[in-house]
């Protein structure tokens, strides 16, 4: 069960591997956490948490590269009442508001020209 996921140290480029039920999706790799996220370590359960934290070259997770002994960590993706927390945005991207943009990501706009043929 599972599968290798790479990634590579904000702070050296030394290549991690981590043992992956593949059904969270990965948000980012940060030199720093995520306020409100909790970080597992990758010896615990880490689909349990928000995210694993990694210890450059001291936890076992480094295929490339001796690790530089910092931690960096790695963020999944997180929902609250269905809409994506992104911390690294400005709060109010986060408000559903009432204007009159709709939320769609995707409409028929693209398709306003016509006269293709
Ligand atoms: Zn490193």
């Amino acid at each position: 069960m599972g599968f290798p996921v790479r990634y590579y140290c904000p702070h050296c480029e030394t290549i991690v591997e981590l043992e992956r039920d593949g059904y969270l999706a990965d948000k980012a790799v940060t030199p720093y956490p995520f306020a409100g996220w909790e970080y597992a370590t990758p010896s615990e359960s880490i689909e349990d948490g928000d995210g694993v934290v990694f210890h450059c070259g001291e936890d076992g997770t480094a295929v490339d590269g001796d690790g530089c002994g910092e931690r960096f960590y790695l963020s999944f993706v997180r929902f609250e009442n269905g809409v994506e927390i992104d911390p690294r945005k400005p709060s109010e991207h986060v408000q559903i508001g009432n204007d009159t943009t709709p939320p769609s990501p995707r409409g028929p706009d693209g398709f306003s020209g016509g006269g293709f043929w």
